[in-house]
């Protein structure tokens, strides 16, 4: 039989710069669009898709601590920046016809349902898309932990995590354009080398958890789909 995808269920993280498109700041909504797109077609391949969506669009704790606000304050607002995302990406999946449920870590009943593990497994057997909002609820943490974290506790086949370019190189190649592209690496590469594609939080949990990294490049329409096929250039970390 023809295999469409071997992924089961997968984690795909979205930085909220992803989502900004081609303006400074905030949502661009053929952008959102042309994600929910990707993923329903990474659905349409019969694997349960979670997702956690970042929130640097819209605010990051580190730029509040650097213009004098408290971190821990700023942080719980970097995690409000990820519900709007999230409720944003809802919205798009569902006029793609995607039952999606968000859950967020920090309670807001009249938004969202609160993050419990079981019922986020649940929707998952249920086939709903689930967007795990406000990172993982705590300050001084990022969505890449978030998603880490989420992804183990789903027991998720991998963690799909879409960036600027399509996977990890020994440089930046939009700055070098000698820089080499990994097909393959390890966690501990990543962190030797200091490759600055997630944090080191989150490499580790996924280390752990022996939850392969695939770093694929978000901007190429339908790019998750091809990869969930195991086409396109990516570069997997395990
Ligand atoms: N954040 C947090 N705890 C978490 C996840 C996120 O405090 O578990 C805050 C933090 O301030 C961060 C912001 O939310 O800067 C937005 O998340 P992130 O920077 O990871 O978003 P991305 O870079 O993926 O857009």
């Amino acid at each position: 039989m023809n295999q469409p995808t071997s992924y089961k269920r997968v984690m795909l993280k979205v930085s909220g710069e992803a989502l900004m498109g081609n303006r400074d700041y905030g949502l661009e909504s053929a952008t959102v669009r042309r994600i929910a797109e990707d993923v329903k077609g990474a659905v349409a391949l019969g694997a349960e898709v979670c997702l956690v969506i970042g929130g640097g669009n819209i605010f990051r704790g580190i730029a509040g601590a650097a213009a004098g606000m408290d971190r821990a304050q700023a942080d719980y607002m970097g995690m409000l920046a990820t519900v709007m995302n999230a409720l944003a990406m809802q919205s798009a999946l569902e006029k793609q016809g995607l039952p999606t449920r968000v859950l967020s870590a920090i309670p807001m009943q009249s938004l969202c349902e609160p993050y419990i593990r079981r019922r986020a497994m649940r929707h998952m057997e249920k086939g709903r898309v689930v967007i795990f909002a406000a990172g993982t609820g705590n300050p001084f943490f990022t969505t890449d932990t978030a998603a880490a974290l989420r992804a183990a506790e789903m027991e998720c086949d991998a963690l799909f995590k879409g960036t600027q370019v399509d996977g990890v190189y020994s440089a930046d190649p939009r700055k070098n354009p000698k820089a080499e592209r990994y097909v393959t690496l390890t966690y501990l590469d990543m962190l030797a080398r200091d490759l600055l594609v997630m944090d080191a939080a989150a490499i580790s949990l996924c280390r752990e958890n022996k939850l392969p990294i695939i770093v694929f490049n978000i901007h190429e329409p339908g790019a998750f789909t091809a990869v969930m096929k195991g086409e396109g250039k990516f570069t997997t970390v395990v």
